[in-house]
């Protein structure tokens, strides 16, 4: 199973869809390595993800665990002190995501002048100590962004295995109803993801590469190989979040709501996790639940909290990614009949890696 370990819940960033996050206490970690590694001794094969805040903050820490506890270890940082991690620990990340928004315009604007030229130097200098994992940008996506743009860009740096992104939540919720222009730009989204489908299959027939863009791979998977999809990012089924203080939530976001607590590393043994906090209606009547897995735990189950048509909007983009993958499917089939491209490369991720899948 996946456990996002949150070290602290400080951030060196003030980012403009995030404010700092959860700033409920306690904001550092209540509980011992040796508590921690009691709990996760239940589990034979744990993916341990840290997660903040910005976890970098806390590398003594986060290096005691990886010290103390053997599986496999994920990272989610924003990348401002990723030339912190000596070679010795960089060697044992499975996957690092570090959160870009794109170009260098679009993420100073959203996280701060100067991330994106920080984040981009220590992406390379980590390539260069040893690190042969997985490197994966990890966008968030608010409003006005052109999808199109930039993803392109993050691709053609070429410092990156896969780019994947999530839609900023903000301008779902309620206190967004008043806004203008959600609408319009949701509408842009779309065409910006159907002509970067376009790009992705244009890309396999002329170079014969399947460039890494996570939503587009993850759903092809499903749909070239049939196996129906629960809810992607695993929030509830196989991935938890394990608190400050001890308490293990259903997902790393929704941890200041009630329903999304699911235990706790003191009293609770990971199996008896799964399966206790689910998503609901209408995700499981929809007619594509099944590739789709219900998107987001959190706003499936705080959807009193959405804006009126929140829901019918965040779906949009849902259905018409689908749409425009399904349409492309034929062309892929054929392209791994003739093995211009291969099979195997739409085997992603390897493990839940804390990629989502579904935008
Ligand atoms: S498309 Fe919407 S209703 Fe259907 S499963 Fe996904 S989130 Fe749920
Ligand atoms: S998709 Fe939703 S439920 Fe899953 S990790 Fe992200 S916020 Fe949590």
């Amino acid at each position: 199973m996946h456990y996002h370990i949150i070290l602290t819940k400080e951030c060196n960033l003030n980012c403009n869809y995030c404010g700092g996050g959860s700033d409920t206490p306690p904001k550092e970690i209540q509980y011992t390595i040796p508590d921690l590694k009691k709990f996760l001794s239940g589990d034979k094969a744990p993916v341990v993800e840290f997660y903040g805040g910005e976890p970098l903050l806390r590398t003594a820490t986060m290096k005691e665990i990886m010290d103390s506890i053997s599986g496999r270890f994920v990272i989610q940082t924003n990348g401002l002190l990723l030339d912190k991690i000596e070679p010795h620990y960089l060697e044992k990340f499975n996957s690092i995501l570090v959160s870009i928004d794109g170009g260098k315009e679009v993420t100073d604007r959203n996280r701060g002048s100067g991330v994106y030229d920080k984040v981009v130097r220590n992406s390379k200098l980590i390539r260069e100590s040893g690190f042969t994992g997985d490197l994966v940008a990890r966008m968030t996506v608010p409003q006005g962004t052109n999808i199109y743009e930039n993803v392109l860009h993050l691709e053609g740096i070429g410092i990156f295995d896969h780019i994947h992104w999530q839609l900023g939540f903000e301008m779902f919720w309620e206190s967004w109803e008043e806004e203008t222009g959600v609408e319009a730009w949701i509408s842009s989204y779309n065409a910006g993801i159907s002509s970067l489908v376009e790009w992705w299959i244009e890309e396999m027939k002329s170079a014969g590469r399947v460039a890494g863009i996570v939503p587009f791979i993850g759903i092809m998977n499903s749909l070239l190989f049939g196996a129906p999809s629960r809810l992607r990012c695993g929030c509830g089924i196989d991935f938890f979040t394990v608190m400050p203080d001890g308490r293990i939530s259903a997902c790393p976001v929704s941890i200041d709501f009630d329903f999304s607590i699911a235990g706790s590393i003191f009293n609770d043994a990971p199996q008896s996790l799964c399966d206790k906090v689910c998503v609901v209606e209408p995700c499981i009547s929809c007619n594509i639940f099944t590739i789709c897995g219900g998107r987001c735990l959190f706003v499936n189950r705080a959807q009193d909290m959405l804006r009126k048509n929140g829901y019918f909007l965040i779906c949009s983009t849902v259905r018409h990614l689908v749409r425009e993958l399904e349409a492309a499917l034929p062309y892929i089939r054929e392209m791994i009949d003739c093995k211009v491209i291969g099979r195997k490369e739409f085997k992603y991720p390897e493990f839940n890696n804390g990629c989502e899948i579904i935008p």
